[in-house]
């Protein structure tokens, strides 16, 4: 897997791009023919924690890249039509099975992604009010892990949101 490269071709109407530089001397794709220019920005997505009874920390084991076949915090991507929070209750549902809605926000970080470059990771503490555990569709694995046993987790934001959890609890 390597990054999504730059587009070529316009995508509003399908012309050739060429380059020019903006009013910061910065490079940018633009379409010479409809006027639209590319923007390079970061993807969001949400990712969550969640705890059971006695603080484990809900975990599942990645289908989809980056990082298939790790461990890490539920997460997904921002769709266009629904909210950081929102994604992170649609995320959960499909990737565990679990309902359940956001308690509180942990902020955000920035990181790399092998995919797409960049992307800034909106955290959220959520609350289980139904549903069953069970691994969804896009992930191999679901479980509770003891917080002091938890596997390696590849992505910075998502240890960072942990360390937050673990100061807020004292776990
Ligand atoms: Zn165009």
């Amino acid at each position: 897997m390597q990054y999504i490269k730059e587009p070529i071709y316009c995508l509003s109407c399908g012309g050739k791009l060429s380059e020019k530089p903006d009013e910061n001397n910065r490079i940018r794709r633009y379409c010479p023919a409809c006027g639209w220019t590319y923007y390079a920005n970061p993807i969001p997505a949400s990712a969550f924690v969640v705890l059971g009874d006695n603080h484990e920390l809900l975990l599942i084991k990645r289908k989809n890249e980056p990082k298939s076949g790790s461990w890490a915090l539920p997460s997904g991507y921002v769709e266009i039509d629904e909210t950081a929070a929102e994604c992170a209750v649609n995320e959960l549902k499909e990737e565990t099975g679990l309902i359940g809605e956001v308690t509180e926000s942990l902020g955000y970080f920035f990181q790399d992604s092998s995919i797409y470059k960049r992307v800034i990771t909106f955290g959220f503490l959520m609350k289980i009010t139904g549903g069953f555990l069970q691994p969804g569709d896009d992930a191999l694995d679901a479980r509770y892990f003891p917080i002091d046993e938890l596997p390696e987790i590849p992505f910075s934001s998502h240890n960072k949101f942990i360390e937050i959890i673990k100061k807020k609890f004292e776990l």
